[in-house]
């Protein structure tokens, strides 16, 4: 497939030629389920964009039964900034309704494919995205990312994943999951085009209060490979990791080695505290977002006799039973007698993780991670939530402190399936996320 740095180049003719080319593809490639919906009217290069950030005039579903009939009356951020770059959205990727899981299953639209082994999930929840880039039925992507959704995904389809720092890129139009942790990021098949795709959706926005307004540079324009770097890495982090993420691990840190970065071993606390902080702080804000979605403003509502039935039955029946689970969970550490021992908590626990990760960038530029325990698991093979939630161990941390990090394909395992690991930055450090990225991809493809 085209690369998005390619793409760029074409002229109208051209773009009209890949855009008919890539409706075939996607159309052979149909048992996939990337894609939600697909819309080939816009002018420029095809982006296939995660069904949960409003593109004007187009549906967005979140996956989920609630949203059914709903159209956004405007454009996210990101969707403005894509068309003064020439990039048009083409299609609307599937995912975890409303971004709530880790393997797309949870869709009401069906759960995706993973290319590379149809019997294993694509990763999620920007799984539709991840999917299509794999499949080659998309050039780039655009992904949001709570607690692993863009860099898992991108991990088990081996395609490359990018979280921004959390303020980096405007959340606005974007449907809220956990407002303090939700950052969009590109979805790509190299590093370098990521770098292309961040710099375009970038930059400070007064629509979004938790926007940073702070300098920004154009990475792209800087890549530096040859950059030389202290790289940490976690060996209490990687020994609970299974044996084909270990071996990948040492993969990346000879290439790093190879490369000239100075590898040095560093601790974080153990990542339960992570599970628990996220998973209390996630479900708490998703109650009270999701609390908008009543049968009167959005979408789908249920037939009833009265206004309060009205309310019970449009979202008992609109929602699917995680994201019950989720708001319920979340009421519960919010209410009265429970917001000390669990949210305030919580919230603790997160400064301290905050704090430790900046400790560690005292004396490291960059940190190498995995992003999941194993390699794409099949369908069905999680057995209860909590197990689905423990997948999430080694991603979620980077968004409780807020930071940079990229997924990108290190490995594959005996099976032919990919193996990604993690990049991770200090605050706003894009620059050096990228650089490190871009060396490690080109020593592993030398
Ligand atoms: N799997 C995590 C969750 O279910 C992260 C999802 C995400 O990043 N949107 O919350």
């Amino acid at each position: 497939m085209i690369t998005l740095k390619e793409a760029l180049k074409l002229d109208k003719g051209e773009l009209k030629e890949l855009k008919k080319d890539l409706k075939k593809k996607i159309e052979e490639k149909k048992e996939l389920n990337a894609y939600i919906s697909l819309d080939e009217s816009w002018d420029g290069v095809p982006i296939a964009i995660k069904d949960n950030i409003q593109v004007d005039g187009w549906s967005v579903t979140c996956a989920s039964k609630i949203l059914q009939g709903y159209v956004a009356p405007y454009n996210a951020t990101v969707i403005e900034k894509l068309k003064e770059a020439n990039l048009a959205p083409f299609g609307r990727t599937n995912m975890d309704e409303f971004a709530m899981g880790s393997s797309t299953e949870t869709s009401y639209y069906g759960k995706t494919l993973n290319p590379k082994d149809f019997s294993r999930v694509p990763g999620g929840s920007s799984g539709g995205s991840a999917a299509a880039i794999a499949a080659k039925i998309a050039i780039v992507a655009l992904g949001s990312d709570t607690g692993g959704s863009i860099r898992q995904p991108a991990a088990f389809c081996g395609i490359v994943g990018m979280k921004p720092t959390y303020g980096r890129v405007s959340r606005y139009g974007l449907a809220a999951y956990g407002s303090s942790l939700d950052q969009i990021g590109p979805m790509t098949q190299n590093v370098e085009d990521a770098a292309l795709l961040y710099d375009i959706i970038s930059g400070y926005d007064p629509k979004d209060s938790t926007s940073a307004n702070v300098k920004k540079e154009l990475v792209s324009q800087n890549l530096n490979p040859k950059r030389k770097f202290k790289i940490g890495v976690v060996p209490n982090y990687i020994k609970d990791a299974s044996k084909d993420i270990q071996k990948a691990y040492d993969k990346a840190i000879d290439a790093l080695k190879e490369a000239g970065h100075e590898i040095k071993e560093v601790s974080l606390m153990d990542a339960k505290y992570d599970i628990a902080a996220y998973y209390i702080t996630a479900m708490a804000e998703a109650s009270t977002n999701l609390s908008r979605y009543d049968g009167v403003r959005y979408g789908f509502r249920a037939e009833a006799k009265n206004l309060k039935e009205m309310y019970q039955k449009t979202r008992s029946e609109g929602f699917g039973e995680e994201v019950k689970r989720r708001i319920l969970l979340g009421t519960f550490v919010l209410s009265s007698g429970y917001y000390d021992a669990y949210y305030i908590k919580a919230q603790k626990v997160r400064s301290l993780i905050k704090d430790e990760y900046k400790k560690v960038f005292e004396s490291v530029d960059l940190i190498l991670s995995p992003v999941a325990p194993t390699v794409a698991f099949e369908f069905g093979s999680k057995k209860s939530p909590l197990e689905m939630y423990l997948s999430d161990v080694y991603t979620i941390g980077v968004n409780l402190a807020g930071l940079p990090a990229i997924s990108l394909p290190v490995d594959e395992n005996s099976e032919g399936l990919p193996v990604g690991l993690q990049l991770i930055a200090n605050h706003f450090d894009e620059q050096t996320l990228f650089d490190g990225a871009l060396s490690l991809e080109r020593t592993l493809n030398r």
